[in-house]
């Protein structure tokens, strides 16, 4: 049975996260504003803070555990804001995700402390990733890859050590001749040009690649399967199993936003004398506010998409098959934020557009939960694929 109910030691853990993202709240509007800059690795409250929080606290079995406190954690980080943290380099990039998922132990261990980011968009491959242009040709004489492409939008592009890009070994395999190859920073011939310019989430370095004739080891094949199936997509499939678990992250992320919101919009209301009366029940709604009766679906539109995303890290951590879930909470959640934040802004008027509060920037940052790790018209395509039984060919 799914129990999302908090003990006392989860409610510890969330309220440590809380006060660390209270701190990089302090800094979102000034690492908005200069977009040019880099975010310092460790901000210079960390080490107080960290002194100061204690341990992390202990946890036993009667604790919420692994994905779901994960994506709760995420959230609360994410609330704080979206790009900034503490200690950044701490955390891992999503090629860490693909290295857990489809390397050897071998390829874990020699690379599992870099940072590492996730290279598959490219100028004219982005929804659809088995169009992936760049290639890795094979030198058997010196058992090396030849890579040549260009990558774009890639998420902590600047600061990853390394990053595990999607190339095809055999274009006229099409999906089944993609392979993921670790290319570590420093390699002749990969180059990072410049740092994106975005809407929203400007704090975030966002780079684009260009790889030309770089060589690396043969050895950097995550899994070392340079087989080409062509009767099946198996292999594709495996890499895209990395998805089930980046998806709830990123809705978990966007929700920390839109929590952000709301949390803002109710101090704001509540200051304003409008009365959130929860219990006006049937025949006392009458007696809400319109402002109330708005703020109140905003946040059952969040409870739901929230517990979309629990239930699909819930199942991860019980290694249930969760494709279909995790297309779920990503394409609700891209959707529900961006309907929060705007509410919000909405219901405070000249306040939710000025630079004085965050809301306008959170609607900015709000709107990549919809773009990356699939845009919602994708998972909507995964979704109805799932339920009616089809194949990417009957559905595209
Ligand atoms: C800030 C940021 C960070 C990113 N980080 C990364 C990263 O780390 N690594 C990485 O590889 N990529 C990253 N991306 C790229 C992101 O994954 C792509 O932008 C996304 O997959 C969409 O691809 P596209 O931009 O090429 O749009 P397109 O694929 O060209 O789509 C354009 C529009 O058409 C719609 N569409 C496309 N196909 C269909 C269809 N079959 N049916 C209905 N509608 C469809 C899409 O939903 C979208 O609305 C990042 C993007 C941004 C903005």
């Amino acid at each position: 049975m799914i129990d999302f109910r908090l003990t006392e030691t989860d409610r510890a853990q969330l309220e440590r996260t809380r006060a660390e993202a209270m701190i990089c709240r302090r800094y979102a509007r000034e690492l908005d504003e200069n977009e040019e800059e880099m975010i310092p690795d460790t901000l210079p409250e960390a080490d107080d803070f960290y002194a100061q929080a204690g341990p992390v606290p202990s946890t036993g079995p009667e604790d919420t555990q692994g994905p779901v406190m994960m994506l709760l954690q995420t959230m609360g980080h994410y609330w704080g804001d979206y790009s900034v943290r503490l200690k950044r380099p701490m955390r891992g990039g999503l090629g860490n995700a693909a290295l857990a998922a489809a390397g050897t132990e071998e390829q874990k261990r020699k690379w599992g402390d870099l940072l590492l980011s996730m290279a598959i968009t490219e100028p004219g491959c982005g929804s659809d990733p088995s169009r992936v242009a760049t290639t890795a040709v094979l030198d058997e004489t010196t058992n090396e890859w030849i890579l040549n492409g260009e990558k774009i939008f890639v998420t902590t592009g600047i600061r990853a050590h390394g990053v595990v890009l999607w190339a095809t070994i055999d274009k006229s395999a099409g999906r089944a001749g993609i392979k993921s190859f670790l290319v570590e920073k420093g390699t002749p011939g990969f180059e990072v040009p410049h740092k994106e310019k975005k809407l929203g989430i400007r704090a975030d370095d966002t780079a684009a690649y260009v790889f030309k004739d770089c060589r690396i080891p043969r050895e950097n094949l995550l899994g070392l399967d340079e087989s080409i199936p062509k009767a099946s997509s198996g292999g594709f499939r495996g890499v895209m199993k990395t998805f089930n678990m980046t998806r709830p992250l990123t809705a978990a992320m966007g929700l920390g936003i839109a929590e952000a919101a709301l949390d803002a919009t109710r101090e704001e209301l509540e200051a304003a004398g409008v009365v959130l009366d929860y219990t006006a029940g049937p025949g006392g709604l009458g007696r809400l506010s319109a402002a109330a009766e708005r703020f109140m679906r905003l946040e059952a539109l969040f409870e739901a998409s929230k517990l979309a995303t629990l239930q699909c890290g819930w199942m991860a951590g019980q290694g249930l098959p969760n494709n279909l879930e995790s297309s779920v909470c990503k394409a609700h959640a891209g959707s529900a934020v961006r309907q929060i934040t705007q509410g919000c802004i909405e219901i405070l008027g000249a306040a939710g557009v000025s630079r004085e509060h965050l809301f306008e920037k959170w609607m900015r940052d709000c709107r990549i939960t919809d773009i990356y790790e699939g845009t919602g018209e994708i998972q909507r395509l995964i979704i109805a694929r799932g339920l009616l039984d089809y194949t990417r060919h009957d559905l595209k």
